[in-house]
Formats: C-alpha cells, sequence, structure tokens
C-alpha cells in the first residue's frame, strides 16, 4: 500500500523565504496559540509548520527552511521517511492500538528482537517499550531497584534525563526543567561530568580527577552496596554535547562491574544512528547493562525502550511494567521502518560523513572569531561552545543572537549547555550537502554580524 506525500524527500530541497519570517499565516497561529495554550509551553521557532521532509521545513507561509534541529535527534531518518509512513500508515489500517498489556502482537516482538540484536554486547537481552524517553529513564531505574535491591541512583552534572518527577530529578539544570517544581525524588546523588574544557586543573587531568571524584561519592559517602545503578548519557545532550574525556566512560564501567552496580546507558539522544554508531556507547567500547532509547526510535511517533541483560530485567514481578500505550502498534511499525530506512540508505556512514563537513565548517567560521571555545560531538551531532573573547566565559548571549540570526534567514538551530552558550546541530540524516553547506554559510554570516 502507498501513501501519498505531500511531505518526505519529494519536497524540493530548498531554502527559500517568499515572507518575512514568521509569516502572516505563522502571526495568526501565534495569536491563537496565546488565547489557548499555557505560556510554558515554550517553542523555539516562531514560525507553523505544513511539510517537512529531507533536510528542509514548510512553514505555513510557504516559506522553506532548512532544518538542523530534526525536532530534537527524533527524525533522524528525515520527515516522513517513505519506509516510517509505509509501515505506519499499513499498519493503521490493519489496527491502531490493543494495548499490549491486553492483547500482545507482532510489532512490538519485532523491535524488541531488532533492538537486543543492534544494542552493544553479544549477551542475552531483552527489551521492553514504552512511549517517552522520560518513561524509558524511569523504568531502566526501576530495573535496576528491582534486581540489585538498592535505592540510590547516580547521575552526572550537565545531565538531561527528562521532564517527569524521577527524571527531572535527575536532570541537573534548575531552569528551566526544575525551577518550581519540587520536592523532588529521594535518592538521586549527582557527580562531577569529566567535561574536559570546563575541567578546573585542565582537560588533561579530566577523566582521572573526575573519576576519583565519583568514585568517593559512592564508596565513601552513599555506600556502594546502596546504589542500583549510575546513569550517563555517552555524549550528553541538553548539557552541551559533552562529549567525556576518553577513559572515563570506562573507568566508570568498570568501578561499576566491580561493585555490582548496573550502568544505564542513556542514549535517548544519542542512540539510533545519529552519531555515526548505532549507538554511542560503541565510540568507547562500552557495554551498559541497561540502554534507553527514544527520540530517533520512532522516526517521529512516539516510542521509546529500555534494552538490558535478561537476567536484569526478567527480576521484574509481571504487571509491574508497561502502560497503555507502551510500545503502541503504530510506533512500533514506524521504528521497524526506521530500521530499513538506516540500513537501506547507508544512514550510519551518512551520520558520519555529515559530522566532517559541519566540523570542517566550523573550523573555517572559528578562524575568522574569537568567541568559539569548542567545537565538539560525534557524527551528526556537534555543537559548538561559545565564550566571551579572550576567556572561557560562557557567551550565551552571543548564542542568542545567532539563533535568531538563522531563524530569520531560515535556518532552524537548537540551543544547549547547562549556561546556555551552546549552538547544537541535529539535522536530520537525509540532508545533502548542498542545503548543509547554505545553511553554514549562513551562521558564518551570523558571526560576522555579531
Ligand atoms: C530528550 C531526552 C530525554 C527525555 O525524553 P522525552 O521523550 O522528552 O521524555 C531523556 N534523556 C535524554 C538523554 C534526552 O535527550
Amino acid at each position: 500500500m502507498t501513501a501519498t506525500l505531500t511531505g518526505g524527500p519529494d519536497l524540493e530541497q530548498v531554502r527559500r523565504l517568499i515572507t518575512e519570517i514568521p509569516g502572516p499565516r505563522s502571526r495568526e497561529l501565534a495569536e491563537r496559540r496565546k488565547a489557548a495554550l499555557p505560556t510554558g509551553l515554550a517553542s523555539a521557532a516562531e514560525v507553523y509548520i505544513a511539510s517537512a521532509g529531507g533536510g528542509v521545513v514548510v512553514d505555513v507561509d510557504g516559506n522553506s527552511l532548512i532544518d538542523l534541529g530534526s525536532g530534537i535527534a527524533v527524525t533522524t531518518v528525515g520527515n516522513s521517511a517513505p519506509a516510517v509512513v509505509a509501515r505506519a500508515a499499513d499498519q493503521l489500517t490493519q489496527y491502531t492500538h490493543t494495548c499490549f498489556l491486553n492483547v500482545p502482537y507482532e510489532p512490538y516482538i519485532e523491535v524488541a528482537e531488532r533492538l537486543n540484536a543492534l544494542t552493544p554486547g553479544d549477551h542475552e537481552k531483552r527489551t521492553a517499550l514504552f512511549s517517552t524517553g522520560a518513561e524509558a529513564v524511569e523504568n531502566a531505574v526501576k530495573y535496576a531497584r528491582a534486581a540489585t535491591g538498592r535505592d540510590a541512583v547516580v547521575v552526572f552534572d550537565h545531565a538531561f534525563h527528562g521532564r517527569s518527577l524521577l527524571t527531572m530529578t535527575m536532570t541537573a539544570k534548575n531552569q528551566p526543567y526544575k525551577h518550581g517544581f519540587g520536592p523532588f525524588a529521594p535518592e538521586v546523588y549527582r557527580a562531577p561530568m569529566a567535561y574536559p574544557y570546563r575541567w578546573p586543573s585542565g582537560p588533561e587531568n579530566c577523566a582521572d580527577e573526575a573519576f576519583s571524584q565519583f568514585a568517593t561519592l559512592i564508596d565513601a559517602q552513599i555506600g556502594a552496596d546502596q546504589v542500583a545503578c549510575v546513569v550517563v548519557e555517552p555524549l550528553q545532550g541538553e548539557g552541551g554535547f559533552i562529549v567525556p574525556a576518553e577513559g572515563f566512560l570506562q573507568k566508570v564501567a568498570e568501578f561499576c562491574r566491580e561493585r555490582a552496580i548496573l550502568l544505564v546507558a542513556d542514549e535517548v539522544q544519542t542512540g539510533i544512528a545519529r552519531t555515526g554508531a548505532w549507538f554511542a556507547s560503541e565510540h568507547e567500547g562500552l557495554v551498559p547493562d541497561l540502554i534507553t532509547t527514544a527520540k530517533g526510535l520512532g522516526g517521529g511517533l512516539p516510542l521509546a525502550a529500555v534494552t538490558g541483560r535478561a537476567d536484569i530485567m526478567d527480576v521484574a514481578h509481571a504487571g509491574g511494567i508497561g502502560g497503555t500505550y507502551a510500545g503502541n502498534p503504530v510506533a512500533c511499525a514506524a521504528a521497524l521502518g526506521v530500521f530499513d530506512e538506516i540500513e537501506n540508505g547507508g544512514l550510519i556512514e551518512r551520520a558520519k560523513a555529515i559530522g566532517d563537513l559541519i566540523v570542517r565548517e566550523l573550523r573555517g567560521i572559528a578562524e575568522t572569531t574569537d568567541i568559539i571555545g569548542e567545537i565538539r560531538g560525534r557524527g551528526a551531532m556537534i555543537a559548538v561552545e561559545l565564550v566571551k573573547p579572550g576567556t572561557r566565559e560562557p557567551n550565551k548571549e552571543a548564542v542568542a543572537k545567532l539563533a535568531k540570526h538563522c531563524h530569520d534567514n531560515g535556518v532552524l538551530t537548537l540551543t544547549a549547555g547547562t549556561f546556555g552558550n551552546v549552538l547544537r546541530f541535529l539535522p536530520p540524516l537525509t540532508i545533502s550537502d548542498e542545503l548543509l553547506t547554505e545553511a553554514f554559510a549562513v551562521i558564518r554570516d551570523g558571526f560576522a554580524a555579531l
């Protein structure tokens, strides 16, 4: 069966502005929104979407903008990717929902089999499906607590794990994620992240010193036998695409293994081909006990997963895990389409090539400005951290101005970082080199205009 695509890869791949940004239709929707939605629901862009695909987003006024955000790392295989649409549309005509806890179905099992095979490690695995990243992280903690009989959860500085009560607690940053929303969940402890660029005694000491502080926190302060799990993003997302100092994650993994503490890799943002590997854990040979995925998994439909060692996952009792919509069949069908798109489209290689192109462009820009502190990331997950000239002082103002310049000129970007001073790039892997190059010309002009 085929669906008629009005978005997807057949959309003309151009940047084209035919009205001011935002245009009159978008402004009209903004007015209606003001009357109907709470102000706390903020959007980065002021344009409203009509269709999207490949590397562009077309707004309701007919402007075509270059997409460097992928709906926050979700439409990795492109918006309305053909295999995703075909599989999901077909599923929509068969049945839309039964609740897997009630009447089970095959697509759920197929997604679990695929994730069990693709995630790092050749041990026996099981996968449970959910709808959102926060839900996956919450459930990873439930599995870890049930399997170890311990309570404590250790997370890191700059971490982002979600907006539910437990995952908001696990998230590091007060504004906007936690402010006024406490009291927070108990038994969550925070260790320093091995963040080379901002390590006080210099990047060369970062891995060892951060590890030593992490070990002291657990052995001396919490008590290792109280700790159920350590939850870490192998490349921190919202925190500003921080790549942990080389060797740090391996030391953490070994430390956990020695103390029977479970290692949970939160790959909600990094997983599913984003970083030039199926999972970012692979870059450092990390084999986590549990791994969470979401964002890129469903190709835009809400799907999330916890994949882990069978002996851990099988401990939780029947009925203790799940949810009404968890592993929805249409979302599962979409995920199978995502796997097809990545494998048939060579998208893992494409993620690497995109990363190389972005880094090359940013290095070129860095020669023209003194506010780029660091360029970092992996694959199609690259960021620049901006600082005040000649210092390491965060330059949030420059990031805000650049993001606005990009938006006004038809390039959709995202910001990040504990100090709000990171501009991050998460293009769909279906974007062309031409569009990427054009987007970075706009960004280069933005730097020049600062
Ligand atoms: C986005 C994100 C989450 C939360 O996912 P939601 O689907 O928004 O609940 C959790 N962890 C990481 C690393 C994320 O990037």
